[in-house]
């Protein structure tokens, strides 16, 4: 695949002119693909004229709005790589970011430009920073769609950086991912057969844009196929459900809290959801009675799970949207032209066969160029023979169906035995009295380690003691994976795309152990 990502999503969008492509899901404001198709050209003309060359780092800093894409591939067609930024990054943690991609420029908004000042006077090496709305002394994105200046023409290799993702940080500092345009663009070619989307199909945008799940479901595949995508900046239950109503959703991408609000939340029967015909979850582990019960109540098919990572641009499985009968809790089936293999966790190395469980290691031209410099993380995680150590449990079945269990790292070694922290989770979410659960391996006191639920009681449960809860999962778990210890708090740290936090967790552990 040669073409640069910029062309291989918006190469149709002239053609569909006046189809709407984006919808501001807060004041119904829209964009048509024939204006996307201008104003991401105008955007590109503009950033050349003003010094973007190819290959500067440009960051985009900014939640879920209208502009984003048009800014995103403006800036890859002027030649950019594009390092996207948590709008609610601390001024330290966007420093952190610019001077590790060595980024060039900013777009941010208004909203968070104080923020993106800081940022750029910590970090320096910044050129010029604009704003997609308007701020006095920053030029506008508004302003370059009336730009004049000539398109730049700049020879794209495949190879090219496209796109500097940071990987979530759940395990340990967010590292840079290099995607190229290559990488970015064969993976939607893989993706295209699995997840349909025509003119018509409305997608609401809720994860964000910069994660790169939000970046490929909500951006790149829709955008691609002419859909229309109704963004919304952050997740409220409320006006994400009037927005569902209000716009006749008919696809949702989620990540599994959100899953979970829709199976549980009594607010969900207020809203006429009947357009809706398929949910995918992604991103974090999904319980499957969790998937049946909020199928069931919105009448759709099973609910779909697709997996990947940043590093793999980022899909390797996905469930197809036509799987009649998924069998529960599978992530998918390998895409085309990837390669997987499950290898033994205590003996690395040695492959194991269907239903058992071991690490996941794929191969295939989804694969990253590495990370940003650091060649001794890009060398563990991709080896010698082209294989990403995904550092995810899983195991296949006889028909190639992927389960993921959890991650390496995570596992609790409880007397010898493997206890994965996302099954204890899933059956406790599954307690009626349970809103939100975490669980992670602490130390008691000889130095065992043993499985500690962190759990948010529902609103009216405050009678729900640890003891009823570690009676409860006894009751359906063997022995080894009791929860051994509980404690009651007000949230569970997670992050944007729904990951839990178990780091977080683990830390203030430590701290109250001294
Ligand atoms: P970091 O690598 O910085 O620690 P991260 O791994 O959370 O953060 P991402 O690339 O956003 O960063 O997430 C990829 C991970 O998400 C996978 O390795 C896997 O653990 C998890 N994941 C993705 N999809 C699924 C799924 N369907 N079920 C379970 N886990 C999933
Ligand atoms: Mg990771």
């Amino acid at each position: 695949l040669e073409t640069p990502i910029h062309e291989t999503v918006l190469g149709g969008a002239a053609a569909f002119g006046d189809t709407v492509a984006l919808i501001d899901g807060t004041n119904g404001l829209s964009v048509t693909y024939a204006q996307l198709d201008t104003f991401h050209r105008r955007i590109a003309a503009h950033l050349a004229g003003a010094g973007v060359r190819k290959g500067d780092v440009l960051a985009l800093h900014s939640p879920n709005t209208i502009a984003y894409p048009a800014v995103f591939y403006g800036a890859t067609r002027a030649g950019a790589s594009v390092t996207t930024v948590h709008p609610l990054s601390t001024a330290e943690e966007f420093a952190q970011q610019l001077n590790d991609s060595d980024a060039r420029w900013i777009v941010t908004v208004s909203l968070f430009l104080d923020v993106a000042r800081r940022a750029a006077a910590l970090a320096g090496g910044i050129q010029e920073i604009f704003v997609c709305d308007r701020a006095e002394g920053h030029t506008s994105v508004l302003d370059m769609l009336g730009s004049t200046a000539p398109e730049p023409e700049i020879e794209f290799g495949p190879d090219d950086i496209a796109a500097l993702p940071y990987s979530s940080g759940t395990t340990g500092a967010p590292k840079g991912v290099m995607l190229t345009h290559r990488s970015i663009g064969t993976n939607l070619e893989q993706l295209r057969p699995f997840i349909p989307m025509e003119p018509g199909h409305s997608i609401l945008a809720v994860l964000p844009f910069f994660h790169i799940y939000g970046l490929t479901a909500l951006m790149n595949v829709p955008l691609r196929c002419g859909a229309t995508v109704v963004v919304l900046p952050r997740f409220d239950l409320d006006q994400f459900l009037r927005v569902i109503q209000e716009h006749r959703i008919t696809g949702l991408y989620v990540a599994p809290p959100i899953v979970l609000a829709l199976a549980k939340h009594p607010a969900v029967g207020d809203y006429d959801l009947s357009s809706l015909e398929y949910i995918v979850s992604a991103a974090a582990p999904l319980d499957a009675d969790l998937a049946a019960a909020c199928s069931a109540r919105l009448g759709i098919p099973p609910v779909r799970q697709a997996y990947g990572m940043t590093e793999l641009s980022p899909g390797t499985h996905v469930v197809p949207l036509e799987a009649e009968d998924p069998p529960p809790g599978a992530v998918g089936k390998l895409l085309p032209s990837t390669e997987m293999r499950i290898t033994s966790i205590e003996d690395p190395g040695t492959d194991l066969g269907i239903d058992a469980d071991g690490e996941i290691l794929i191969r295939g031209p989804q694969v990253m160029k590495g990370y940003l410099g650091r060649p001794e993380a890009t060398e563990a995680m991709i080896d010698s023979d082209g294989w990403v150590h995904t550092g995810d449990v899983g195991r296949v079945d006889a028909d190639g169906w992927l389960f993921v269990v959890d991650r390496v790292k995570e596992l609790i070694k409880y007397k010898g035995y493997q206890v994965a922290p996302a099954e204890l989770e899933a059956l406790l979410l599954g307690h009626a009295s349970i809103a939100d659960a975490a669980v992670i391996g602490v130390n008691d006191a000889d130095g065992n380690e043993i499985p500690k639920a962190f759990l948010v009681r529902r609103p009216a449960t405050e009678d729900l003691t640890a003891e009823d809860v570690m009676a409860y999962v006894a009751a359906h778990v063997a022995p080894y994976k009791k929860i051994r210890r509980v404690e009651f708090v007000d949230s569970v740290p997670r992050a944007v795309s729904g990951k839990i936090l178990r780091r977080e967790l683990r830390d203030r552990e430590k701290e109250q152990q001294g």
